[in-house]
Protein backbone atom coordinates (compact mmCIF):
# COMPACT_ATOMS: atom_id res chain seq x y z
CA UNK A 1 0.00 0.00 0.00
CA UNK A 2 1.40 3.88 -0.88
CA UNK A 3 2.14 5.47 2.29
CA UNK A 4 2.56 8.80 0.92
CA UNK A 5 -0.50 11.04 1.69
CA UNK A 6 -2.42 11.39 -0.91
CA UNK A 7 -3.28 15.14 -2.33
CA UNK A 8 -7.13 16.74 -0.52
CA UNK A 9 -9.10 18.37 -3.43
CA UNK A 10 -12.64 19.19 -3.39
CA UNK A 11 -14.74 16.45 -6.05
CA UNK A 12 -16.31 17.80 -9.06
CA UNK A 13 -19.91 18.80 -8.48
CA UNK A 14 -20.97 16.62 -10.39
CA UNK A 15 -19.75 13.78 -8.34
CA UNK A 16 -20.37 15.10 -4.67
CA UNK A 17 -24.07 15.23 -6.39
CA UNK A 18 -24.15 11.70 -7.65
CA UNK A 19 -22.74 11.20 -3.97
CA UNK A 20 -25.25 12.92 -2.23
CA UNK A 21 -28.06 11.60 -4.71
CA UNK A 22 -27.44 8.12 -3.85
CA UNK A 23 -27.91 8.85 0.31
CA UNK A 24 -31.38 10.23 -0.11
CA UNK A 25 -32.14 7.79 -2.63
CA UNK A 26 -31.14 4.71 -1.50
CA UNK A 27 -34.31 2.61 -2.94
CA UNK A 28 -37.63 2.94 -5.19
CA UNK A 29 -39.06 3.20 -1.32
CA UNK A 30 -37.17 6.18 -0.50
CA UNK A 31 -38.59 8.08 -3.68
CA UNK A 32 -42.14 7.21 -2.68
CA UNK A 33 -41.84 8.13 0.93
CA UNK A 34 -39.85 11.54 0.03
CA UNK A 35 -42.87 12.65 -2.41
CA UNK A 36 -45.39 11.24 -0.61
CA UNK A 37 -43.82 13.64 2.49
CA UNK A 38 -43.62 16.46 0.30
CA UNK A 39 -47.38 15.62 -0.73
CA UNK A 40 -48.09 15.82 3.09
CA UNK A 41 -46.29 19.01 3.83
CA UNK A 42 -48.57 20.57 1.01
CA UNK A 43 -51.73 20.34 2.97
CA UNK A 44 -52.87 17.27 0.65
CA UNK A 45 -56.00 15.07 1.58
CA UNK A 46 -55.71 13.01 -1.57
CA UNK A 47 -52.28 11.15 -2.10
CA UNK A 48 -52.06 8.67 -5.12
CA UNK A 49 -49.10 6.58 -5.90
CA UNK A 50 -48.57 4.61 -8.77
CA UNK A 51 -45.93 2.58 -10.03
CA UNK A 52 -45.10 -0.03 -12.88
CA UNK A 53 -44.18 -3.93 -12.13
CA UNK A 54 -40.91 -3.38 -11.72
CA UNK A 55 -41.00 -0.47 -9.43
CA UNK A 56 -37.95 1.69 -11.79
CA UNK A 57 -39.64 2.33 -14.93
CA UNK A 58 -41.91 4.48 -13.76
CA UNK A 59 -43.02 6.60 -10.21
CA UNK A 60 -45.71 8.53 -9.67
CA UNK A 61 -47.08 10.46 -7.23
CA UNK A 62 -50.08 12.50 -7.44
CA UNK A 63 -51.59 15.24 -4.55
CA UNK A 64 -53.90 17.77 -4.22
CA UNK A 65 -51.98 19.87 -1.95
CA UNK A 66 -51.06 23.62 -2.54
CA UNK A 67 -49.42 23.29 -5.60
CA UNK A 68 -45.27 24.36 -6.47
CA UNK A 69 -44.84 28.06 -7.47
CA UNK A 70 -41.45 27.91 -9.05
CA UNK A 71 -40.49 24.22 -10.52
CA UNK A 72 -36.74 24.99 -11.41
CA UNK A 73 -36.49 26.05 -7.73
CA UNK A 74 -37.77 23.18 -6.67
CA UNK A 75 -35.61 20.66 -8.04
CA UNK A 76 -32.46 22.61 -6.93
CA UNK A 77 -30.19 21.57 -4.04
CA UNK A 78 -30.65 23.39 -0.63
CA UNK A 79 -34.12 25.40 -1.55
CA UNK A 80 -36.99 24.87 0.17
CA UNK A 81 -39.91 26.81 1.48
CA UNK A 82 -40.27 24.54 5.15
CA UNK A 83 -36.80 26.07 6.68
CA UNK A 84 -35.61 29.60 7.10
CA UNK A 85 -33.45 29.92 9.83
CA UNK A 86 -30.76 27.12 11.95
CA UNK A 87 -33.75 27.13 15.10
CA UNK A 88 -36.29 26.47 12.79
CA UNK A 89 -34.60 22.85 13.14
CA UNK A 90 -36.10 22.54 16.39
CA UNK A 91 -39.98 23.39 15.82
CA UNK A 92 -40.15 21.73 12.82
CA UNK A 93 -43.78 21.09 12.02
CA UNK A 94 -42.69 19.83 8.45
CA UNK A 95 -41.51 16.17 7.34
CA UNK A 96 -39.22 18.20 4.80
CA UNK A 97 -36.77 21.01 5.18
CA UNK A 98 -33.00 20.14 4.04
CA UNK A 99 -34.50 20.95 0.36
CA UNK A 100 -32.43 18.08 -1.25
CA UNK A 101 -35.02 15.70 -1.78
CA UNK A 102 -36.03 16.54 -5.41
CA UNK A 103 -32.72 17.47 -6.05
CA UNK A 104 -31.66 13.94 -5.39
CA UNK A 105 -34.23 12.38 -7.47
CA UNK A 106 -33.59 14.58 -9.84
CA UNK A 107 -29.82 12.87 -9.94
CA UNK A 108 -31.08 9.43 -9.77
CA UNK A 109 -33.77 8.95 -12.35
CA UNK A 110 -33.49 9.21 -16.07
CA UNK A 111 -36.56 11.88 -16.39
CA UNK A 112 -38.47 13.72 -13.74
CA UNK A 113 -41.28 14.98 -15.04
CA UNK A 114 -43.47 17.40 -12.67
CA UNK A 115 -47.14 19.26 -13.29
CA UNK A 116 -47.90 21.35 -10.72
CA UNK A 117 -50.82 23.94 -10.26
CA UNK A 118 -51.27 26.49 -7.12
CA UNK A 119 -54.19 27.68 -5.86
CA UNK A 120 -54.19 31.31 -6.68
CA UNK A 121 -53.55 30.55 -10.37
CA UNK A 122 -55.95 29.36 -13.27
CA UNK A 123 -53.12 26.95 -15.10
CA UNK A 124 -50.88 24.49 -14.34
CA UNK A 125 -46.98 24.42 -15.31
CA UNK A 126 -45.27 21.12 -16.17
CA UNK A 127 -41.54 20.58 -16.32
CA UNK A 128 -38.99 17.67 -17.20
CA UNK A 129 -35.84 17.70 -15.42
CA UNK A 130 -32.61 14.74 -16.40
CA UNK A 131 -29.57 14.64 -14.55
CA UNK A 132 -27.90 13.96 -18.26
CA UNK A 133 -28.92 17.14 -20.46
CA UNK A 134 -28.40 19.07 -17.58
CA UNK A 135 -31.12 21.53 -18.61
CA UNK A 136 -34.38 21.37 -17.81
CA UNK A 137 -37.30 21.84 -20.34
CA UNK A 138 -39.35 25.08 -20.51
CA UNK A 139 -42.10 25.08 -18.11
CA UNK A 140 -45.14 24.64 -20.35
CA UNK A 141 -48.69 25.44 -19.05
CA UNK A 142 -51.55 23.02 -19.08
CA UNK A 143 -54.86 21.90 -17.64
CA UNK A 144 -55.01 20.22 -13.62
CA UNK A 145 -56.85 20.77 -10.90
CA UNK A 146 -54.36 22.44 -7.80
CA UNK A 147 -52.04 20.22 -6.25
CA UNK A 148 -48.75 18.27 -8.00
CA UNK A 149 -47.94 15.25 -9.83
CA UNK A 150 -44.44 14.01 -10.11
CA UNK A 151 -43.51 11.45 -11.80
CA UNK A 152 -40.12 9.71 -12.38
CA UNK A 153 -38.94 7.50 -15.42
CA UNK A 154 -36.38 5.12 -15.23
CA UNK A 155 -35.32 5.41 -11.38
CA UNK A 156 -31.08 4.82 -11.12
CA UNK A 157 -31.09 5.21 -15.24
CA UNK A 158 -27.61 6.90 -13.28
CA UNK A 159 -26.86 4.45 -11.08
CA UNK A 160 -27.03 0.92 -13.24
CA UNK A 161 -25.74 -1.28 -9.71
CA UNK A 162 -29.25 -0.19 -7.46
CA UNK A 163 -31.42 -1.05 -10.59
CA UNK A 164 -30.23 -4.99 -10.43
CA UNK A 165 -31.82 -4.87 -6.48
CA UNK A 166 -34.73 -7.01 -5.76
CA UNK A 167 -38.39 -6.07 -6.48
CA UNK A 168 -39.17 -2.85 -3.56
CA UNK A 169 -42.75 -3.26 -4.31
CA UNK A 170 -43.43 -4.41 -0.45
CA UNK A 171 -41.74 -1.39 1.17
CA UNK A 172 -43.67 1.07 -0.75
CA UNK A 173 -46.97 -0.59 0.29
CA UNK A 174 -45.98 -0.89 3.42
CA UNK A 175 -45.14 2.17 3.68
CA UNK A 176 -48.24 3.54 2.23
CA UNK A 177 -50.49 1.27 4.60
CA UNK A 178 -48.56 3.06 7.82
CA UNK A 179 -49.25 6.44 6.72
CA UNK A 180 -53.12 5.58 5.62
CA UNK A 181 -53.76 4.81 9.32
CA UNK A 182 -51.74 7.64 10.42
CA UNK A 183 -53.53 10.03 8.64
CA UNK A 184 -56.96 8.23 7.98
CA UNK A 185 -58.87 9.83 11.16
CA UNK A 186 -57.33 13.22 10.10
CA UNK A 187 -58.82 13.67 6.98
CA UNK A 188 -56.36 12.14 4.69
CA UNK A 189 -56.72 9.14 2.30
CA UNK A 190 -53.76 7.04 0.24
CA UNK A 191 -54.44 4.65 -3.05
CA UNK A 192 -51.76 2.84 -4.18
CA UNK A 193 -51.39 0.97 -7.18
CA UNK A 194 -49.04 -0.85 -10.09
CA UNK A 195 -49.73 0.89 -13.35
CA UNK A 196 -52.04 -1.66 -15.47
CA UNK A 197 -53.54 -3.16 -12.78
CA UNK A 198 -57.25 -2.51 -12.72
CA UNK A 199 -57.64 -2.53 -8.53
CA UNK A 200 -55.43 -0.85 -6.25
CA UNK A 201 -53.10 -2.51 -3.81
CA UNK A 202 -54.42 0.28 -1.42
CA UNK A 203 -57.24 2.67 -1.12
CA UNK A 204 -58.56 4.26 1.94
CA UNK A 205 -60.90 6.65 0.16
CA UNK A 206 -64.18 5.29 0.83
CA UNK A 207 -63.47 4.73 4.62
CA UNK A 208 -61.84 8.61 5.25
CA UNK A 209 -64.74 10.13 3.59
CA UNK A 210 -67.39 7.86 5.36
CA UNK A 211 -65.68 8.90 9.17
CA UNK A 212 -66.00 12.58 7.51
CA UNK A 213 -69.16 12.58 7.25
CA UNK A 214 -70.12 10.97 10.57
CA UNK A 215 -67.68 13.24 12.44
CA UNK A 216 -69.71 15.93 10.93
CA UNK A 217 -72.43 15.22 12.96
CA UNK A 218 -70.02 13.25 16.22
CA UNK A 219 -68.95 15.77 18.15
CA UNK A 220 -66.88 13.59 21.15
CA UNK A 221 -63.28 14.47 21.32
CA UNK A 222 -61.99 14.07 24.57
CA UNK A 223 -58.84 11.67 24.02
CA UNK A 224 -56.36 11.81 21.53
CA UNK A 225 -58.47 9.84 18.80
CA UNK A 226 -61.76 10.66 19.70
CA UNK A 227 -64.34 7.19 19.27
CA UNK A 228 -64.94 7.98 15.68
CA UNK A 229 -61.31 8.13 15.02
CA UNK A 230 -60.05 5.47 16.76
CA UNK A 231 -62.93 3.47 14.33
CA UNK A 232 -61.44 4.71 11.02
CA UNK A 233 -58.05 3.63 12.10
CA UNK A 234 -58.89 0.32 13.10
CA UNK A 235 -61.00 0.17 9.42
CA UNK A 236 -58.16 0.59 7.59
CA UNK A 237 -56.11 -1.80 9.65
CA UNK A 238 -58.65 -4.22 9.16
CA UNK A 239 -57.87 -3.28 5.15
CA UNK A 240 -54.86 -4.01 5.05
CA UNK A 241 -54.84 -6.90 7.81
CA UNK A 242 -57.80 -8.65 7.65
CA UNK A 243 -61.13 -8.23 9.11
CA UNK A 244 -60.17 -10.60 11.94
CA UNK A 245 -57.88 -8.09 13.59
CA UNK A 246 -61.02 -6.01 14.47
CA UNK A 247 -61.62 -8.09 17.24
CA UNK A 248 -58.31 -8.53 18.84
CA UNK A 249 -57.19 -5.11 18.78
CA UNK A 250 -57.78 -2.74 21.82
CA UNK A 251 -56.81 1.40 22.16
CA UNK A 252 -54.72 3.01 24.12
CA UNK A 253 -53.24 6.39 24.71
CA UNK A 254 -51.62 8.62 27.63
CA UNK A 255 -50.74 12.69 27.84
CA UNK A 256 -48.20 13.46 29.65
CA UNK A 257 -47.11 16.67 30.24
CA UNK A 258 -44.14 18.02 31.94
CA UNK A 259 -45.12 21.62 33.12
CA UNK A 260 -43.58 24.27 34.76
CA UNK A 261 -45.01 24.03 37.88
CA UNK A 262 -43.43 20.50 38.39
CA UNK A 263 -40.19 21.70 38.65
CA UNK A 264 -41.00 24.79 41.12
CA UNK A 265 -43.48 23.08 43.47
CA UNK A 266 -41.39 19.56 43.55
CA UNK A 267 -37.53 20.43 44.00
CA UNK A 268 -36.77 17.50 46.66
CA UNK A 269 -40.10 15.34 47.00
CA UNK A 270 -39.92 12.22 44.80
CA UNK A 271 -43.39 11.06 46.17
CA UNK A 272 -45.22 14.51 45.26
CA UNK A 273 -43.53 14.98 42.31
CA UNK A 274 -44.70 11.67 40.89
CA UNK A 275 -48.09 12.13 42.68
CA UNK A 276 -48.09 15.67 40.51
CA UNK A 277 -47.53 14.04 37.12
CA UNK A 278 -49.76 11.58 38.43
CA UNK A 279 -52.52 14.05 38.77
CA UNK A 280 -51.77 15.86 35.74
CA UNK A 281 -52.34 12.38 34.21
CA UNK A 282 -55.42 12.10 35.37
CA UNK A 283 -56.59 15.50 34.81
CA UNK A 284 -55.31 15.26 31.20
CA UNK A 285 -57.46 12.37 30.49
CA UNK A 286 -60.73 13.57 31.92
CA UNK A 287 -63.28 12.03 31.02
CA UNK A 288 -61.39 8.41 29.85
CA UNK A 289 -62.10 5.60 32.27
CA UNK A 290 -58.21 5.33 33.69
CA UNK A 291 -56.99 3.04 36.67
CA UNK A 292 -53.61 4.15 37.80
CA UNK A 293 -53.26 1.36 40.21
CA UNK A 294 -49.99 2.88 41.54
CA UNK A 295 -47.35 5.51 41.01
CA UNK A 296 -44.51 3.73 40.16
CA UNK A 297 -46.71 3.28 36.88
CA UNK A 298 -46.22 7.14 36.07
CA UNK A 299 -42.79 7.80 34.66
CA UNK A 300 -40.62 10.08 36.72
CA UNK A 301 -39.99 13.80 36.12
CA UNK A 302 -37.12 14.51 34.25
CA UNK A 303 -35.16 17.48 33.09
CA UNK A 304 -32.43 18.09 31.65
CA UNK A 305 -31.14 21.82 30.49
CA UNK A 306 -34.52 23.44 31.27
CA UNK A 307 -36.55 21.14 29.38
CA UNK A 308 -38.89 18.59 31.38
CA UNK A 309 -39.70 15.28 29.80
CA UNK A 310 -43.34 15.39 28.11
CA UNK A 311 -44.54 12.76 26.19
CA UNK A 312 -47.86 11.66 24.90
CA UNK A 313 -48.86 8.75 22.77
CA UNK A 314 -51.51 6.40 21.25
CA UNK A 315 -51.62 2.88 20.22
CA UNK A 316 -53.29 0.19 18.77
CA UNK A 317 -52.11 -3.01 19.94
CA UNK A 318 -53.33 -6.82 19.55
CA UNK A 319 -54.58 -8.15 23.37
CA UNK A 320 -51.74 -10.78 24.40
CA UNK A 321 -54.40 -13.26 25.02
CA UNK A 322 -55.70 -12.96 21.14
CA UNK A 323 -54.95 -16.61 19.58
CA UNK A 324 -51.85 -16.75 18.02
CA UNK A 325 -50.58 -19.89 16.10
CA UNK A 326 -46.54 -18.88 16.90
CA UNK A 327 -44.62 -20.16 19.70
CA UNK A 328 -42.42 -17.36 19.68
CA UNK A 329 -43.26 -13.54 20.24
CA UNK A 330 -42.67 -12.02 16.73
CA UNK A 331 -44.02 -8.19 16.88
CA UNK A 332 -44.82 -5.80 13.72
CA UNK A 333 -43.74 -2.72 15.76
CA UNK A 334 -44.97 0.09 13.47
CA UNK A 335 -43.62 3.30 15.05
CA UNK A 336 -44.69 7.15 14.28
CA UNK A 337 -42.28 9.50 15.96
CA UNK A 338 -43.74 13.13 15.66
CA UNK A 339 -45.67 12.12 12.65
CA UNK A 340 -42.50 10.31 11.30
CA UNK A 341 -42.26 6.66 10.50
CA UNK A 342 -39.22 5.50 12.23
CA UNK A 343 -36.73 2.88 13.93
CA UNK A 344 -36.49 2.38 17.45
CA UNK A 345 -34.58 -1.28 18.44
CA UNK A 346 -34.94 -0.77 21.90
CA UNK A 347 -37.91 0.57 22.09
CA UNK A 348 -39.24 -2.78 19.86
CA UNK A 349 -37.65 -4.84 22.11
CA UNK A 350 -38.89 -3.66 25.11
CA UNK A 351 -42.71 -3.85 23.56
CA UNK A 352 -42.14 -7.46 22.89
CA UNK A 353 -41.25 -8.15 26.52
CA UNK A 354 -44.85 -7.38 27.21
CA UNK A 355 -45.59 -10.31 25.02
CA UNK A 356 -45.02 -14.20 25.89
CA UNK A 357 -45.60 -15.60 22.25
CA UNK A 358 -47.43 -14.92 18.86
CA UNK A 359 -47.66 -13.10 16.32
CA UNK A 360 -48.50 -9.02 17.35
CA UNK A 361 -48.95 -5.68 15.58
CA UNK A 362 -48.61 -2.50 17.51
CA UNK A 363 -49.40 0.67 15.85
CA UNK A 364 -47.76 3.39 18.45
CA UNK A 365 -47.90 7.21 16.95
CA UNK A 366 -45.54 9.28 20.07
CA UNK A 367 -45.31 12.81 20.28
CA UNK A 368 -43.19 14.82 22.60
CA UNK A 369 -42.04 18.55 21.76
CA UNK A 370 -40.37 19.20 19.24
CA UNK A 371 -37.40 20.53 20.87
CA UNK A 372 -36.88 17.06 22.06
CA UNK A 373 -36.25 15.59 19.10
CA UNK A 374 -32.96 15.76 16.37
CA UNK A 375 -34.74 14.49 12.99
CA UNK A 376 -31.09 15.69 11.29
CA UNK A 377 -29.46 12.00 12.16
CA UNK A 378 -29.91 10.30 9.32
CA UNK A 379 -30.06 10.56 5.02
CA UNK A 380 -33.13 9.18 4.92
CA UNK A 381 -34.89 10.04 8.44
CA UNK A 382 -35.35 6.84 9.42
CA UNK A 383 -33.91 7.35 12.82
CA UNK A 384 -34.51 10.13 15.42
CA UNK A 385 -32.25 11.03 18.31
CA UNK A 386 -34.88 11.72 21.48
CA UNK A 387 -33.88 13.64 24.58
CA UNK A 388 -35.58 11.83 26.54
CA UNK A 389 -35.11 8.32 24.56
CA UNK A 390 -35.06 5.71 28.10
CA UNK A 391 -38.25 7.87 29.66
CA UNK A 392 -39.87 7.96 26.76
CA UNK A 393 -39.20 3.79 26.18
CA UNK A 394 -39.88 3.70 29.85
CA UNK A 395 -42.88 5.71 29.79
CA UNK A 396 -44.62 3.71 26.55
CA UNK A 397 -43.94 0.50 27.78
CA UNK A 398 -45.19 0.90 31.45
CA UNK A 399 -48.83 2.44 30.03
CA UNK A 400 -49.26 -0.07 27.73
CA UNK A 401 -48.37 -3.18 30.06
CA UNK A 402 -51.14 -1.49 32.33
CA UNK A 403 -53.37 -1.45 29.40
CA UNK A 404 -53.12 -5.12 28.90
CA UNK A 405 -53.02 -5.94 32.42
CA UNK A 406 -56.35 -3.84 32.97
CA UNK A 407 -57.60 -6.24 29.57
CA UNK A 408 -56.85 -9.28 31.79
CA UNK A 409 -58.85 -8.36 34.74
CA UNK A 410 -62.00 -8.08 32.40
CA UNK A 411 -62.21 -4.37 31.72
CA UNK A 412 -64.70 -4.05 28.68
CA UNK A 413 -63.75 -0.63 27.57
CA UNK A 414 -61.76 -0.14 24.77
CA UNK A 415 -59.75 2.11 26.49
CA UNK A 416 -58.06 0.53 29.28
CA UNK A 417 -55.61 2.93 30.79
P1 LIG B 1 -37.89 19.90 1.28
O1 LIG B 1 -39.10 19.04 1.34
O2 LIG B 1 -36.85 19.48 2.27
O3 LIG B 1 -38.20 21.35 1.34
P2 LIG B 1 -37.70 18.96 -1.47
O4 LIG B 1 -36.56 18.88 -2.41
O5 LIG B 1 -38.44 17.71 -1.15
O6 LIG B 1 -37.17 19.65 -0.14
O7 LIG B 1 -38.73 20.02 -2.06
C1 LIG B 1 -38.32 21.33 -2.37
C2 LIG B 1 -39.50 22.30 -2.30
O8 LIG B 1 -40.40 22.03 -3.37
C3 LIG B 1 -40.33 22.19 -1.04
O9 LIG B 1 -39.78 22.97 0.02
C4 LIG B 1 -41.68 22.70 -1.50
O10 LIG B 1 -41.73 24.10 -1.46
C5 LIG B 1 -41.74 22.27 -2.95
N1 LIG B 1 -42.49 21.02 -3.14
C6 LIG B 1 -42.00 19.78 -3.41
N2 LIG B 1 -42.98 18.88 -3.57
C7 LIG B 1 -44.15 19.54 -3.41
C8 LIG B 1 -45.54 19.17 -3.47
N3 LIG B 1 -45.94 17.92 -3.73
N4 LIG B 1 -46.46 20.15 -3.26
C9 LIG B 1 -46.08 21.43 -3.00
N5 LIG B 1 -44.79 21.84 -2.93
C10 LIG B 1 -43.83 20.91 -3.13
MG1 LIG C 1 -39.15 17.05 0.79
Amino acid sequence: MNKSPGVIQLLPQDVIERIKAGEVVQKPSAAVKELVENALDAGSTEIIVQVSMDCLREISVQDNGCGISDLTLAVQRHTTSKLQKVDDLFALQSFGFRGEALASIVQATGRVHIVSRTIDRPVAFQQSFSPASKQASKATPCARKPGTTVTLHDLFATMKQRQKMTNDYPSIIQLLQSYAVLYAPRGISFVCQKLKKAQPDLNTGSIVKQNQQLSDISTETHGLLSVSQQEVTKKVLAQIHGSQLLESLAYCESKLLGKESHRKSNNNNTTDRLNDVNLSLLSDMAGIPMHVSNVEDVARVVEVDGEIFSCQFWCLFTKPTSKHLQQRTSLNLILFINNRLVECAPLKKRLEELYSNGKHLIFLAIEVPPQQVDVNIHPTKKLVALLFQEEVIDHVSARLSTAMKNLDRGFTSSQVL
